[in-house]
């Protein structure tokens, strides 16, 4: 059997930092290649290479180099930035997924390929949304997301592509900046908090939405990927959830912190968007099938933001 050897694919952006890091730490820095379209700006511990994942022929030229077994797919444009450019959006979240799939097929590879909470659409339950019912998703991203869960699974049936995937929420996280989702409001207001700064939010007061911790998230993308195989039983894409809550709640928390924080709404074309997604997720396959449970509450999110964004910004964790 071939040593376990993985490839992040957009590992420069939010999620792709943290969950090179975290492979790093637990397989080691020979054994996790990172790529993105740019050389970071503050390199991992991980091997390096620029990749487009719209080159086929580069993607697979890597592949057979470093002889890699797994890939986490997470290059793609989310949704606020895919709406300014819907079929950029689409070419590279749909062309970048099917080079994926295709090579793993080619190469016997298994896969994780993050679907979103923007996946559900209007018609879907807004509270509790269950599992398996309605997706009729209205922004670019979201229908790429669907279609990347069903073309999944059709590579997982047809051709046998060990292919796993969750539905983030949300997903707050002090270690890089988010890359232009409808959620972003959730990293940038700390950011503001922690250095005295006034916080304007682009979605109304009252706008709950379902979000996660980083470690969660990073949690979750390893349990399913460890996983026996015959346990993962949903292979469009499974329901993720940690807490819902709205900006006025999190202002709340964070103002606990710093009492002279200051906010206001001034509601964007995001608004719109997160209208159409659902209030709080129902996750009981991902808890039934392969374990999932979440550690981190609004209080011990804020209390772990403010304390890394300090060490950042101030080099101290003292107000
Ligand atoms: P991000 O925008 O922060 O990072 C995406 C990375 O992909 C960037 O570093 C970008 O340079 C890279 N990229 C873009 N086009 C590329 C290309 N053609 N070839 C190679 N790399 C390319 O996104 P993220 O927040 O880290 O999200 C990662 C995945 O998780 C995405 O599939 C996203 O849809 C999904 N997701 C994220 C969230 C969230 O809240 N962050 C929520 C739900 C789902």
């Amino acid at each position: 059997m071939k040593t376990k050897t993985i490839l992040v694919i957009g590992a420069n952006g939010q999620i792709g930092t943290a969950l090179t890091e975290k492979l790093v730490s637990l397989h080691g820095s020979e054994r996790v290649v990172a790529s993105d379209l740019h050389t970071p700006q503050s390199p991992s511990a991980a091997i390096f290479e620029v990749l487009n994942v719209l080159e086929a022929e580069k993607l697979n030229e890597i592949i057979a180099q470093y002889q890699i077994t797994e890939v986490y797919h997470l290059a793609a444009i989310l949704s606020a930035k895919g709406e300014q450019h819907p079929q950029w959006a689409w070419e590279i979240n749909m062309t970048g997924l099917f080079n994926v799939l295709e090579a793993a097929r080619t190469h016997h590879l298994k896969v994780f390929f993050p679907s979103s909470i923007a996946s559900f659409g209007l018609h879907a339950a807004p509270e509790n949304t269950p599992q398996h019912g309605p997706l009729e998703p209205s922004t670019v991203y979201g229908i790429s997301k669907v279609a990347g869960e069903l073309w999944g699974q059709y590579y997982f049936q047809r051709y046998g592509v060990d292919i796993r995937s969750v539905r983030y929420p949300g997903i707050i996280s002090h270690q890089s900046m988010p890359g232009g989702g409808t959620t972003d409001y959730a990293v940038e207001i700390f950011h503001k908090a922690v250095q005295h700064q006034h916080f304007t939010c682009f979605l109304h007061e009252n706008t709950r939405l379902p979000m996660m911790y980083m470690d969660d998230a990073l949690n979750a993308t390893i349990n399913i990927m460890n996983a026996p195989s015959a346990d993962i039983r949903i292979r469009t894409s499974y329901n993720l959830a940690a807490i819902s809550f709205t900006p006025a709640e999190l202002f709340e928390a964070i103002q606990r912190h710093y009492p002279d924080f200051s906010i206001d709404y001034h509601p964007d074309f995001r608004q719109a968007i997160a209208d159409s997604w659902p209030k709080s997720i129902d996750d009981t396959s991902a808890r039934v099938d392969w374990g999932w449970k979440p550690s981190f509450d609004l209080e011990a999110i804020t209390a772990d933001m403010i304390a890394n964004l300090k060490l950042k910004y101030e080099g101290s964790t003292a107000n």
